[in-house]
């Protein structure tokens, strides 16, 4: 049987009915123990099929795509463009959230009371994250990059946190792979080569169960959301990151637009499952594989240049995450009736940025690291507690404008190394129009 809907339809309507099922056993007191127990599992299978092939998927990408380039200076130049282009838009985007968070205040419109209340309910829940804040506080400096060499690769690839030391390795290996004479190294180039291809295959597949997969996890987040009562109060908040998201995805495309001259409807019919699968799961990791997929088969980059930028842009380019840092510190200051000089916000662009970085690519890894940019700017921690009743679904779109950015990324470091053609699906999925301009 053919399909015809486009799979981003597809899961969009598995998303409305996931939604509309947790809205209905909502109201029954068997309801919310019926979706744990009988329709979330299936969620859990989903991510944890994706996040199954996140490793392997980085580890094949990466030494295929650094092999590819058959030459370090190529390298060095895609990578310098890489984390430049990845810091300019994070930079853009914690200036974004500052400004806005400046100009809309949503921090004025909690009154007192709330806030004491709010406090005291939800200290108990952000003790975990100021826990695991504090022990990355009282590691040094340069913590992270010691972090980034492994020494044992075998154990890093055991957790899907250990990502960056996966992608030195990778890196490095690939390197190794370009200095050996073409033949000695043509056995372990085809293996690689072809592990690639299946690992992309099996994105395939998981992609089959999409709409399902997301219809279980929606209608498991509906059951479980906390009383609407309390997104009121946080609803300036909260639409003061929605706004900074949107400008962010509009800059996403524009600038798409003008370096590759690709239409908007062009990029956001490419990525948007990538989207979608963001938003479902909160984890940029668990959607690497989807995004890898689209950006490749349906927005033109080539397999060099995707499995560089991609597998970095996932751990390390969150622009979501650094907007929503930068207004949620100022949000918690602006409640607690603090005032932040020009500097002090400077350095919130600093650290939101570095933060940002410093997040792993899963649910809620935003809020650990919000604690940082807190503390740097003298902000209260036990703030955070007037977050965390809305931060999953900030997370959900957070996490959809990260893959965004590193989507628009892909396709800018491409074009400007030579590495951007024409889509060509691979699979049964939908033909999208080219729409692209002269
Ligand atoms: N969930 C986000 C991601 O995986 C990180 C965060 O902001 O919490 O991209």
């Amino acid at each position: 049987m053919k399909l015809k809907l486009a799979l981003h339809w597809r899961i969009l309507i598995g998303m409305a009915l996931g939604v509309l099922m947790g809205l209905i056993l909502s109201n029954f007191d068997w309801g919310k123990g019926f979706v744990q127990d009988w329709i979330k599992p299936f969620g859990k299978i989903f991510i944890n099929a994706l996040k199954l092939i996140a490793i392997p998927l980085i580890l094949a990408a990466l030494i295929k795509g650094v092999s590819d380039l058959k030459d370090i200076s190529k390298l060095s130049k895609m990578g310098g463009r890489t984390i430049g282009i990845y810091l300019t838009t994070t930079i853009m985007a914690v200036s974004i959230g500052l400004f806005l968070v400046n100009l809309i205040k949503p921090g004025s419109s909690i009154s007192e009371s709330t806030r004491t209340e709010m406090v005291s309910n939800y200290s108990q829940s952000t003790e975990t994250y100021k826990e695991t804040a504090k022990q990355q506080k009282e590691a040094g400096p340069l913590k992270p990059l010691e972090d980034l060499v492994t020494d044992n690769i075998f154990a890093s690839a055991t957790s899907n946190r250990n990502m960056l030391q996966v992608i030195f390795f990778a890196i490095f290996f690939g390197i190794g792979l370009i200095l050996i004479p073409e033949e000695t190294g043509r056995t372990v180039k085809h293996f690689f080569d072809g592990f690639n291809e299946v690992i992309l295959k099996m994105v395939d597949l998981i992609m089959l169960a999409a709409p399902y997969g997301v219809f279980a996890l929606l209608a498991a987040i509906v059951v479980e959301a906390p009383s609407a009562d309390l997104f009121k109060a946080l609803g300036w908040y909260s639409t003061t990151v929605v706004i900074g998201l949107l400008v962010m995805i509009a800059i996403y495309t524009l600038l798409v637009f003008i370096f590759t001259k690709r239409t908007p409807r062009f990029f956001i019919n490419g990525i948007s499952p990538a989207q979608l699968l963001a938003f479902s799961t909160s984890s940029s990791a668990a959607t690497l594989p989807v995004t890898m997929e689209r950006v490749t088969e349906h927005l033109g980059v080539e397999e060099e240049a995707a499995s560089f930028v991609l597998p970095i842009g996932a751990t390390i380019n969150m622009d979501g995450t650094s907007l929503y840092q930068a207004v949620a510190a100022v949000f918690i200051a602006q409640a607690f009736g603090m005032d932040l000089d020009f500097s002090t916000q400077l350095g919130i662009i600093a650290t939101a940025t570095l933060a940002s970085i410093g997040s792993a690519a899963v649910p809620g890894a935003g809020m650990v690291m919000l604690v940082g940019v807190m503390g740097y700017a003298g902000i209260p921690e036990a703030g955070l507690a007037l977050i965390f009743a809305v931060d999953r679904p900030l997370d959900m779109l957070r996490t959809s404008v990260n893959v965004t950015g590193d989507g628009a990324v892909s396709m800018l470091v491409a074009k400007s190394v030579g590495k951007l053609g024409e889509p060509h699906v691979k699979n049964w999925d939908d033909n999208y129009p080219l729409n692209k301009v002269e």
